[in-house]
């Protein structure tokens, strides 16, 4: 399935919940899950009203389609990821996080270096960064402990990245990467773990959509 681009603020209200996909935005009183948390469509405001009975498929796949919002990743991809991760030895539901947590785009988000995962994804493909020392534009490229990241020098002339460090400070940095805000570089310093990633994710129920 092709990648959405539609309003992304349709998919929290669809969700439930917010999933934080446009930044600052999503901290402020413009954010739309705030002032319509129902869903969207002609009978979203009545669904509040209306009592369902949930069936566990449906919890799964909603868990699922909640996740691959989250991170930006098509249907395709998110299902090679599960892939991967069945492969994997230990829990399958947590090598999948582990591998969508330490795509390049997330990482770049993690470290401050972009507001949104969305925004992220825009300058890796528009060839700002360099990860060990190449330039690349694959945002799905998946990182490995060791691994550094760096705002190109060309790029760091520019009026976004030369506002970045200021930005980037205020933003909390989870321990499995190290960055240095002053040079715009970045590390993965370890594989990160359950308690690093997203506790709303419930990824169990992912895991039991796939095993079916
Ligand atoms: Fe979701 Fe952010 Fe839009 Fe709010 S502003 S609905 S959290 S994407």
């Amino acid at each position: 399935m092709a990648k959405y681009n539609g309003p992304v603020c349709k998919l929290c209200r669809r969700e439930g919940e917010k999933l934080f996909l446009k930044g600052q935005r999503c901290f402020s009183q413009k954010c739309s899950f705030e002032r319509r948390g129902f869903p969207p469509g002609e009978h979203g405001r009545d669904a509040r009203f209306r009592r369902r009975r949930v069936s566990d498929y449906s919890r799964q796949l909603r868990e699922k389609q909640k996740t691959r919002r989250i991170y930006g990743v098509t249907e395709r991809q998110f299902r090679r990821y599960y892939r991967a991760a069945s492969k994997e030895r230990g829990l399958t539901g947590v090598n999948l996080l582990r591998i969508l947590e330490r795509r390049l785009d997330n990482v770049i988000y993690r470290l401050g270096y972009a507001q949104s995962r969305a925004q992220a994804q825009h300058l890796v493909t528009h060839g700002h960064f360099n990860v060990i020392g190449r330039r690349t534009d694959i945002q799905s490229m998946v990182l490995r402990p060791g691994d550094m990241i760096e705002v190109r020098e060309g790029s760091k002339k520019r009026t976004f990245f030369k506002e970045l460090p200021d930005l980037a400070e205020a933003q909390m940095v989870p321990r499995w990467l190290d960055r240095d805000v002053k040079k715009l570089v970045g590390s993965v310093t370890q594989l990160p773990e359950r308690s690093d990633i997203d506790a709303s994710i419930n990824d169990q129920l992912i895991v039991e959509f796939y095993s079916r």
